[in-house]
């Protein structure tokens, strides 16, 4: 995506009275909004305007560049379904990168996984992890278990230096504008499949169905010019625009199948899934005609 300057300045995110409007140009013509009890934080850093506030109805809310990143509300229907898909469709993963995922979500789900050794933490804004150590504390007290490493660097940096060594990656970025930009490139999709070990998968954040179907298609085209099988799967999330957000999700190795979990639901330790079920690991490749014809068209 292009930013156009003048619709930017147009389109600056409002926090009138005890309202929080999210509006941005990846979504023209709609915004949502959602009534702010108290604001806990608002500071600039180095990368991205950062916010944290109570809400009335959702919980806490973090917010970055103006753009509703998690709610306590809905965040599990989003980071069980980055992370199981994958994870369940890998035989034993034990080696796992997530890129971006600062909040620490992510990561929670990927340490249920009882095959999993070590998780590296690539998140370019160190404010992003301390803020949320101070409130989301559901989220990224997973940041504090003895098998996770955080590197602050750009997520495309540390895939240039790390080949073949993931089994699992997880790529948790905000939308492609300002520092997440690079994530949405193919450079990066290189990268990602070279980090991988030959029987590796990937997960990564792939916008809206409704809203970007555009990208959703040059994407999916990308991937498929890079990784031997690769699928597109989605959640419903009410706090994000169009209540629903995809993923690409991409293997090094030819699979019959994708979309069905190759481990049976006691791979993961505890019985704090919310969303993820096997039967909803099949569903969620189950497109829409509308969304099917756009990614099936040549
Ligand atoms: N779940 C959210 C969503 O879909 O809206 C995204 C989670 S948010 C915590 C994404 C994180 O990616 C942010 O903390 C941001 O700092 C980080 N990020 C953005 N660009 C990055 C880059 N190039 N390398 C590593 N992390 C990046």
């Amino acid at each position: 995506y292009q930013d156009d300057d003048d619709e930017d300045k147009k389109l600056h995110n409002s926090n009138t009275s005890d309202w929080f409007t999210e509006r941005s140009v990846l979504w023209p013509g709609q915004a949502q909004s959602l009534q702010v009890e108290q604001v806990l934080f608002h500071q600039k850093s180095q990368f991205q305007d950062i916010l944290v506030f109570q809400s009335k109805t959702y919980g806490k809310v973090l917010v970055l560049d103006g753009v509703i990143q998690v709610t306590e509300r809905d965040e599990f229907a989003y980071q069980e379904m980055i992370v199981h898909l994958p994870m369940f469709s890998h035989h034993g993963p034990e080696q796992v990168l997530v890129i971006g995922g600062g909040d620490g979500g992510v990561v929670r789900e990927v340490l249920k996984h009882k095959s999993v050794r070590q998780v590296v933490l690539c998140e370019i804004d160190s404010m992003v992890v301390q803020v949320c150590k101070t409130y989301l504390p559901q989220l990224s007290a997973s940041l504090d278990d003895p098998r996770v490493k955080i590197e602050y660097l750009d997520g495309a940096e540390y895939l240039r230096n790390h080949p073949n060594t993931f089994d699992v990656i997880i790529t948790d970025s905000s939308d492609p504008v300002g520092p997440a930009d690079v994530l949405f490139q193919r450079p990066f999709y290189q990268s990602l499949h070279a980090a991988l070990k030959p029987d590796g998968i990937c997960a990564c954040q792939a916008e809206s169905m409704w809203l970007h179907m555009d990208l959703i298609r040059s994407l999916m085209e990308t991937c498929r010019s890079i990784f031997a099988s690769v699928a597109y799967a989605y959640t419903m999330i009410p706090s994000y625009p169009g209540g629903q957000i995809g993923f690409a999700i991409c293997s090094k190795s030819v699979r019959d199948c994708l979309t069905k979990p190759l481990r049976e639901p006691n791979a993961v330790t505890t019985q704090s899934l919310k969303y993820y079920c096997p039967e909803i690991h099949e569903a969620a490749f189950v497109l829409p005609l509308f969304a099917k014809r756009e990614l099936e068209k040549e």
